[in-house]
């Protein structure tokens, strides 16, 4: 089994390197990482700059490491169609420094570089701990050694996305595990003006936009749910974001919008 990892805290990174210690006993595992913290950039991808990208020394020896001065979805690009001649089974993204819960997703870097894997066709697993303070990886790293031996059984369907969160407790603390759907967390961001100097820069004023206080719902079997009730959280996500429910109601508007179009007088 062959797994790539990533993530969007930088290859330096403990989270990263927790991962490659447990699948590296199960997998060759190869890493290819943002060269610095890429969070909240979600699937974005560098389109007006070119990629650099070199070999590094492993913290943990005899991995085959690359740093990418890009973002997260970039080095899965560059690994997949670039760097690596062999076909991936499994790309993992973490373990990320914080929790990627319900609308996080969006923006997440973590998550956003699961998804370039599963554009491509293959398995991908996001993975957060809900802390940014004495990380427990342990839990995390074994729960995705189970996963690859599982997927590489066949017991999981082949094309996969799964955005997994844990929170930050030993084992004998962590109440059980969930399959979930994906909450509503939305932050009151906020706008800092910032800094040191009054947010002024010596020739024009600057800003933080800076995340406020979560707002979730806690609806049972969510992701937000499970976190909260000390629930390891595993959410299967997809790419569609089709209002499904509104697909039959906008219906109307289509035909409205027609009329109107027609009738009226254009240029
Ligand atoms: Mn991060």
């Amino acid at each position: 089994m062959k797994i790539l990892i990533t993530n969007d805290d930088g290859i330096a990174a403990p989270g990263l390197w927790a991962l490659v210690e447990e699948l590296r006993s199960i997998a060759e595992v190869v890493v290819v990482a943002p060269d610095r913290e890429q969070s909240g950039v979600g699937t974005s991808v560098t389109l007006h700059q070119p990629l650099r990208v070199r070999p590094v020394k492993p913290i943990v020896a005899g991995i085959e490491a690359y740093v990418v001065e890009g973002t997260p979805a970039d080095s899965i690009i560059i690994a997949l169609k670039m760097l690596l001649k062999d076909k991936m089974d499994l790309v993992v993204c973490g373990i990320n420094e914080g929790s990627n819960l319900g609308t996080d997703v969006l923006i997440s870097g973590t998550v956003g570089a699961a998804f370039q894997a599963y554009f491509y066709g293959l398995p991908a697993i996001a993975i957060s701990v809900a802390s940014f303070d004495n990380l427990h990886f342990e839990v995390a790293s074994r729960i995705c050694g189970l996963l690859a031996q599982q997927l590489a059984a066949g017991k999981l369907p082949p094309r996969l996305l799964l955005n997994i969160n844990l929170p930050n407790l030993p084992l004998d603390q962590i109440a059980g595990i969930e399959i979930t759907e994906l909450g509503e967390r939305s932050y009151t961001d906020a706008v800092k003006r910032g800094g040191v100097k009054a947010g002024h820069d010596g020739k024009r004023d600057y800003y933080w936009i800076v995340h406020g206080e979560p707002q979730s719902k806690e609806d049972k079997g969510t992701d937000v749910w499970a976190l909260r009730h000390k629930r390891i959280s595993i959410t299967p996500i997809h790419h569609d974001l089709t209002s499904h429910e509104q697909l039959a109601s906008l219906e109307g508007v289509c035909s409205s919008l027609s009329q109107e179009l027609s009738s009226s007088r254009l240029g």
